[in-house]
C-alpha cells in the first residue's frame, strides 16, 4: 500500500463523463490498496471564461480580485469529483485550498506555496477517503486567496505529493507523457520514457506547458518522484500497465540511458520584446535601464546591447507579454528622463525557440547546427542565449512552426 497523489488537468476533467472516468480510476487505485489524494484543475475553458468575465469589467482589474474569482473553478471540479467517487462506492472529501490549508505568500496570481499542512488530509486518508483537494489555489497570511498562476495544478500537486511524502505523483494529462517537443506543433514527436529533472526544468521553464516550471522546482527539491501520463486512457486498464506508462522524471543520469544529445525542442510565444534605441553606451546604462524594471517586480529574461556607433546604442530585453504595458510604463517615466533615448518601443510579434539536451555539455557545435538550420529556412535571429544544456534564440513569431519543425527533423528527434 503507498500514498499516490493524482493530478488532472482541464481537458482530462472537462465533462461529466470524463469526471466520471476520473472517479473510476481513482477508486482503481484504491481498490488496489493504495491511499489517494487527488489535485484537479478547473474544467477545460473555466479558468478563462473566468478571468474573461473579469477583463469584461476593467482591463486593469485588481489581481486579488482576479484571485477571488479564478480560484472558483477548482472549488467546482472539486466537488463534482467527491460525488462522482461517491456515486460509485468510493468514499471522498473534497478541499479547497483554504480549507487544507495551502499557505502562500502573497502576490497575486502568482503566488508561491509556503506550507501545508498534511494533518486533516492524513486523518480522513486514514479513514479510508479519497481526498480531493483544489489545484492552483491557497491561502496567504491574511486569509486572502490567492492563484499560483497559470497551470498551477501541477504545481499544487507536486507539492502535495511533497508534504505528504507521497510514494508518486501522477500527472495525468491530455498527451500520454513528455514529448521531444509539443506534439500538437510536430505531430513526428516521440515520446520520452524518461526526462531527467535538469531538462524537464529547462523545458518547462523555456515553455513546454507540460508542467508549469514551479512543480517541476517542487518535485526536484524534495526529489518527489513524478511521472506524466495519459488521463485519456480506457480507465479500467490494469493498474501495473498504467502505472508503468508515460513519461517518468529522474533525478540520476541514468548511463544505461540511452542519451540523445539533445532531447527536446521548445518554445514560448508569452513574451515581447522591449528595445531602448539610441542610449549612450557607457557604464552604468544596463542597470539605469534594468533596475527600474526589477523595482517594479517585472522579471526579464532575455537582453542584448547591440554593439554602439557614435557613442550610442541600442539595448533590448525580454519580459512576459503580459507585463509589457506595465514595462514600458515604467521606461517612460522612471528611466527615459535620466537617459535620453531615441526610442523605446515594444513588440509581440516575437517568439523564444529552445533546444535542450543534457548531452550539449559534452558535444560542441550544436549551436552553430541550430543557427545553420535556421539560416536555410530563411529565419532571421533577434536574440541569443545559452545555458551548460540549453540554446534558445528569439525570432519573428510568424516562423515558429516553421522553425521548430525544422530544428526537430535536424536534431533527428523524430519517431
Ligand atoms: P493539463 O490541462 O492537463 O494541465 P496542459 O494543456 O497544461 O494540460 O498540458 C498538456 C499539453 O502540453 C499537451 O496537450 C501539449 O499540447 C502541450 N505540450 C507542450 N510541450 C509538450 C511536450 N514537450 N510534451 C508533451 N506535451 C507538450
Ligand atoms: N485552472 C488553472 C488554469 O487554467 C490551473 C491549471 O489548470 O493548472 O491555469
Ligand atoms: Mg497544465
Amino acid at each position: 500500500m503507498a500514498l499516490i497523489v493524482h493530478k488532472y488537468g482541464g481537458t482530462s476533467m472537462g465533462s461529466v463523463e470524463r469526471i466520471k472516468n476520473v472517479a473510476r480510476r481513482v477508486a482503481k487505485w484504491q481498490k488496489a490498496g493504495h491511499q489517494v489524494v487527488v489535485v484537479p484543475s478547473a474544467m477545460s475553458g473555466e479558468t478563462n471564461r473566468l478571468l474573461g468575465l473579469a477583463k469584461e469589467i476593467s482591463e486593469r482589474a485588481d489581481p486579488r480580485e482576479l484571485d477571488q474569482i479564478a480560484s472558483t473553478g477548482e472549488q467546482v471540479s472539486v466537488g463534482l469529483l467527491a460525488i462522482a467517487l461517491q456515486s460509485i462506492g468510493a468514499k471522498a472529501k473534497s478541499y479547497t485550498g483554504w480549507q487544507v490549508p495551502v499557505k502562500t505568500d502573497s502576490a497575486y496570481t502568482k503566488a508561491r506555496i509556503e506550507s501545508i499542512d498534511d494533518s486533516r488530509v492524513r486523518k480522513d486518508l486514514n479513514d479510508g477517503y479519497v481526498v480531493v483537494i483544489t489545484g492552483f489555489q491557497g491561502i496567504d497570511g491574511n486569509n486572502n486567496i490567492t492563484t499560483l498562476g497559470r497551470g498551477g495544478s501541477d504545481t499544487s500537486a507536486v507539492a502535495v505529493a511533497a508534504a505528504l511524502k507521497a510514494e508518486e505523483c501522477l500527472i495525468y494529462t491530455d498527451v500520454d507523457g513528455v514529448y521531444t517537443t509539443d506534439p500538437r506543433i510536430v505531430p513526428e514527436a516521440k515520446r520520452l520514457e524518461k526526462v531527467t529533472f535538469e531538462e524537464m526544468l529547462e523545458m518547462a521553464s523555456l515553455g513546454s506547458k507540460v508542467l508549469q516550471i514551479r512543480s517541476v522546482e517542487f518535485a526536484g527539491k524534495y526529489k518527489v518522484k513524478t511521472r506524466v501520463l495519459s488521463s485519456l486512457t480506457d480507465p479500467d486498464i490494469p493498474l501495473a500497465e498504467e502505472a508503468n506508462s508515460g513519461t517518468l522524471i529522474t533525478y540520476e543520469e541514468d548511463e544505461t540511458m540511452e542519451q540523445a544529445v539533445i532531447s527536446g525542442i521548445a518554445f514560448n510565444r508569452d513574451e515581447a520584446k522591449i528595445t531602448v534605441a539610441g542610449v549612450p553606451d557607457k557604464p552604468g546604462i544596463a542597470y539605469k535601464i534594468l533596475g527600474p524594471v526589477a523595482s517594479a517586480n517585472i522579471d526579464v529574461d532575455m537582453i542584448i546591447q547591440n554593439v554602439s556607433h557614435d557613442g550610442l546604442t541600442d539595448f533590448s530585453f525580454t519580459v512576459h507579454r503580459n507585463e509589457l504595458e506595465k514595462a514600458l510604463e515604467v521606461l517612460k517615466a522612471k528611466v527615459q528622463p535620466d537617459i535620453q533615448a531615441k526610442s523605446i518601443t515594444g513588440a509581440k510579434d516575437i517568439c523564444k525557440v529552445s533546444v535542450v539536451g543534457i548531452g550539449m555539455r559534452s558535444h560542441v557545435g550544436i549551436a552553430s547546427q541550430m543557427f545553420e538550420t535556421l539560416s536555410k529556412e530563411g529565419i532571421n535571429i533577434q536574440m541569443i542565449s545559452t545555458s551548460e544544456i540549453k540554446i534558445s534564440v528569439v525570432i519573428d513569431d510568424k516562423y515558429m512552426e516553421l522553425a521548430v519543425r525544422a530544428l526537430h527533423k535536424a536534431f533527428g528527434l523524430e519517431s
